[in-house]
């Protein structure tokens, strides 16, 4: 077999081997692996899976290789195991386990588990030599993450070889390592058992994914609504930024403990107004010269006794104006005459292309649909009460996605966490219809409820959320800014919210729309080039790594020092994995 198809695990594999050439071990181990002793031996080369990359080629989640030493108990309970139990207990005390043998050896289990470590070598040290031929030391994949900034939410877990959630879970298929490899050795020599290549078969890894995520934005985006939440002492705060043309997700962060952007739905509250008045304008419902009068306070339905109020009587005001100070009367005025004039079931099909109540499809496992009753079910008051965005359940993604529509001239485009995809759009309103409201979401920054959303700079435009949360009579609130920016060619949509705030303000304007400012701010000077600085605690074991991987991890540590000898992956590294005093030090790795 060609030399050069040994994979750098199992040259790691039998270099180990030939190190410990103990007769006796290679072959009684032999028995544990389940083979046949004879000339042939296999060896399972595990394959890896793919790994994780974010949008600039920089690590999120990778597989590491690590030795974990299992005892064979069946076969020490069935040699002389009184002889054996001193030995047995020296070997547990190494391995710094606290039972008994005694206790070891009454247990039920076929199999102990000793310990691991990245050398073979550094374990069988442990191993005194009468325990060694009931000792195995097998190669095992471990999934390392960069659960930094709130990645962890976005990666999701492998455990035990098993994909949980998130991006590991919903690209499972392609991750997972396709199918193992194997080796075939053949042992020759009496006293020293050395091992010959007779067959290999390559393992077939997974396949890498990289993802549109900005390591260095969504640091920026976490940090902000990380300070957003302490300074409005809220339960929880979220923010996503996603490029306007493409759909590309560069940033998704929550302070949960679980992806509330795709896995939670919102109330969206006066979000949703000026995706209300883009359908009453497409479908011919509104002119868009019309005007209304604000009183201050609404019966959305003369027969029912429920009044909506307003912040103040807006008086007169047209479309627009009616947009840019939020008014809650002529939004209920409009959705009236869209009832009237198209009906609640064309209402209905009018924001399911919008993306209401449907999974986005985003590469993210356990994304909910949201809810949007089908109009059969809705009270005589919901075709008013959804038009001030209440009684509609939304994720945060999906409210993005609709909104971005606005955005993007009219085009609705599939949000996507995947950076190879190609964007997938389809056209939803015209580009007339888009500019009107266009035009009326930046008058909300530069003159209405969203003032605050404002940058210096640069033209942004969006629309502000107060939702009331029915919570045990007490007054709870959930502020929504959504925008984009530069409002005359967006860029990029963004959406942040903050889940009860209680330091006193509570209005969207005041408490979310500095947020958005605050993040436009800072990736404007992202987009400035600003380098990123990363801080882990402990030094990385790269060994197994190719190089580029290698330094696209030492990159992300702010190390830039490093000495390189051979080729190949890296196989011997200083300072080693695990070292805490790393920083400022020059990195060697040893390649082969
Ligand atoms: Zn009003």
């Amino acid at each position: 077999m060609n030399s050069k198809l040994i994979s750098s695990r199992l040259k790691f594999l039998t270099f180990a081997f030939l190190c410990f050439s103990v007769g006796a071990f290679v072959l009684l181990s032999l028995r544990s692996f389940n083979v046949t002793v004879g000339p042939l031996w296999t060896i399972r080369i595990p394959a890896s899976r793919g790994k994780i990359l974010d949008a600039q080629g920089r690590l999120c989640a990778y597989d590491e290789f690590v030795n974990v030493a299992y005892l064979d108990l069946d076969y020490v309970r069935s040699s002389n195991s009184d002889r054996l139990k001193p030995y047995l207990g020296l070997l547990l005390r190494n391995f710094k386990i606290e039972k008994t043998a005694e206790e070891v050896l009454s247990s039920r289990s076929r199999f102990l588990r000793l310990g691991e470590g990245p050398s073979r070598d550094e374990i069988l040290k442990l191993v005194p030599t009468e325990m060694l031929p009931f000792v195995s030391v097998e190669l095992e994949a471990r999934r390392k993450r960069f659960t930094e900034f709130g990645m962890d939410k976005i990666l999701g877990l492998v455990i035990a070889d098993r994909a949980v959630g998130g991006v590991e879970e919903a690209l499972d298929a392609q991750l997972r390592g396709k199918r193992d490899g194997k080796a075939f050795l053949k042992f020759s020599g009496f006293v020293n058992l050395l091992p010959e290549l007779v067959f290999l078969r390559d393992p077939v890894d997974g396949k890498d994914v990289r993802l549109t995520i900005d390591l260095d934005l969504q640091r920026i985006c976490y940090e902000e609504i990380v300070r957003a939440k302490e300074q409005n002492r809220a339960v929880g705060a979220g923010a996503i930024v996603m490029e306007t043309k493409t759909g590309k997700i560069r940033a998704m962060v929550t302070t949960r403990n679980w992806n509330d952007t795709v896995l939670g739905y919102i109330e969206p509250g006066s979000a949703l107004k000026p995706i209300v008045y883009a359908i009453a304008i497409e479908s011919g419902v509104l002119k868009g010269n019309e005007v209304f009068q604000c009183t201050g306070q609404i019966k959305p339905v003369p027969e029912l006794d429920i009044t909506v109020r307003d912040i103040d009587a807006h008086g007169t005001v047209d479309v627009k104006e009616a947009l840019v100070h939020s008014c809650n009367s002529a939004t209920i005025m409009i959705a009236r005459l869209i009832k009237e004039k198209i009906g609640e079931e064309a209402y209905y099909e009018w924001l399911k292309k919008f993306g209401f109540g449907e999974k986005t499809g985003v590469e993210i496992a356990g994304e909910i649909s949201g809810v949007l009753r089908k109009p059969s079910q809705w009270s005589k008051i919901d075709f008013a009460m959804i038009s001030i965005g209440h009684g509609i359940g939304t994720p945060p993604l999906q409210f993005l996605a609709a909104f971005n529509t606005l955005a993007n001239s009219g085009k609705y485009v599939r949000p996507t966490i995947v950076e190879e995809n190609t964007p997938v759009e389809k056209r939803v309103l015209s580009e007339e219809t888009s500019r009107f409201i266009r035009e009326a979401l930046q008058a909300v920054v530069s003159q209405g409820t969203g003032k605050k959303a404002n940058v210096l700079g640069v033209n942004v435009a969006g629309k502000t959320g107060t939702a009331q949360k029915l919570a045990d009579g007490k007054d709870r609130y959930f502020s929504i800014f959504v925008g984009y920016f530069p409002s005359e060619d967006p860029l990029y949509t963004i959406m942040v919210y903050v889940d009860e705030p209680s330091a006193g303000a509570y209005l969207a304007g005041e408490v979310a729309a500095p947020i958005f400012a605050s993040i436009v701010k800072r990736l404007i000077q992202l987009r400035k080039e600003h380098p990123l600085s990363v801080t882990t605690h402990a030094m990385p074991d790269l060994r197994g790594l190719t190089l580029r991987d290698a330094l696209l991890i030492l990159q992300q540590l702010g190390i830039s020092d490093v000495r390189i000898e051979g080729v190949g992956k890296v196989s011997e590294q200083y300072p080693e994995p695990g070292a805490i005093d790393f920083k400022g030090k020059t990195v060697f790795l040893k390649l082969q």
